[in-house]
């Protein structure tokens, strides 16, 4: 690594590619000085208005680390494209303008890779189990991302299990249906609250203890870690869920998004 800036320092990144992924969610690829990251870790984005008034959010990075477990910062350039999720908020400030007024080639203002608990490197191991709600999606596709780059044979097996209304609400499932085809010991459920059910494989109610305890048993491995994101009442219940249904509270790890 040379001349890569120091994380918390603020500086410009550029929006170099916007790929929708659902009706309010859309993939943001930003240009920027990077000295590499871990998955799970994020950024604050910070909006500056002609007046002068500041918003500031923060946001996962969904790219892979690219870093070897062996030497963390060997990916690590002084550039790189970040991939960021964003879902739209109606009535939000900050991500409505990423939607509705950002353009390819806009510079805004970034500093990160920022969090150092709601984070997994593939050394850390497994059976991984990470649970999505909505936009929570995000820092668990880095997770996915660097565990779909580990040799088969040095991965222990890992199960994504993504809340969301409706199939179409779902950040990137060709992604997991795809890895779910290439690698037997990688496990997709899409959990659906409104839509119909997709895949037999899929279920169509909100994620209780019982279904959780039922979904382990059928997954057949004891996590090592799991990883919860979404909104503040998703993570709850899910938490509360895991250790219902016998998780051990230590390899819980929750990131909350609001709401
Ligand atoms: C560590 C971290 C990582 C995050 N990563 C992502 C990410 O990858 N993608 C992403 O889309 N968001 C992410 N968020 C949420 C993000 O920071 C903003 O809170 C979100 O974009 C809303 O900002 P806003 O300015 O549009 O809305 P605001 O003006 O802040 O809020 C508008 C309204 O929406 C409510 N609200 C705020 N956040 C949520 C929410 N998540 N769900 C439901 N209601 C909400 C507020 O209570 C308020 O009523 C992350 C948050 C944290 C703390």
């Amino acid at each position: 690594m040379s001349g890569a800036p120091p994380a918390t320092a603020w500086r410009e990144a550029i929006i170099e590619r916007i790929v929708p992924r659902t009706a309010r969610i859309s993939s943001f690829y930003l240009r920027v000085p990077w000295p590499g990251h871990v998955a799970g870790q994020h950024v604050d984005v910070r909006l500056t208005a002609p007046d002068g008034y500041q918003a500031q959010r923060s946001y996962s990075v969904a790219s892979a680390s690219g870093a070897s477990p062996a030497e963390p910062s060997a990916a690590a350039t002084d550039q790189a494209s970040i991939e960021l999720i964003i879902d739209r908020l109606d009535d939000g400030e900050v991500s409505p303008f990423f939607h509705d007024v950002a353009q390819l080639g806009d510079a805004i203002e970034l500093r990160g890779p920022l969090g150092g608990h709601f984070v997994w490197r593939p050394a850390d191991g497994g059976p991984l189990l990470l649970i999505a709600g909505g936009s929570g999606i995000v820092p668990l596709m880095a997770m996915v991302r660097d565990w779909a780059a580990m040799p088969p044979a040095t991965a222990s097996p890992a199960l994504l299990i993504c809340s969301a209304r409706t199939w179409e609400d779902i950040v990137c499932p060709d992604e997991w249906t795809a890895l779910q085809a290439a690698r037997p010991d990688f496990g997709f459920i899409a959990a659906t609250t409104r839509g119909s059910q997709h895949r037999d494989t899929d279920i169509t109610r909100r994620l209780d203890a019982t279904l959780l305890r039922n979904i382990l048993t059928g997954w057949g491995h004891t996590p090592r870690h799991a990883y919860i994101c979404g909104s503040n009442a998703f993570v709850e219940s899910v938490a509360g869920g895991l250790t219902a249904a016998g998780l051990r509270p230590e390899i819980i790890r929750t990131e909350r998004y609001g709401g």
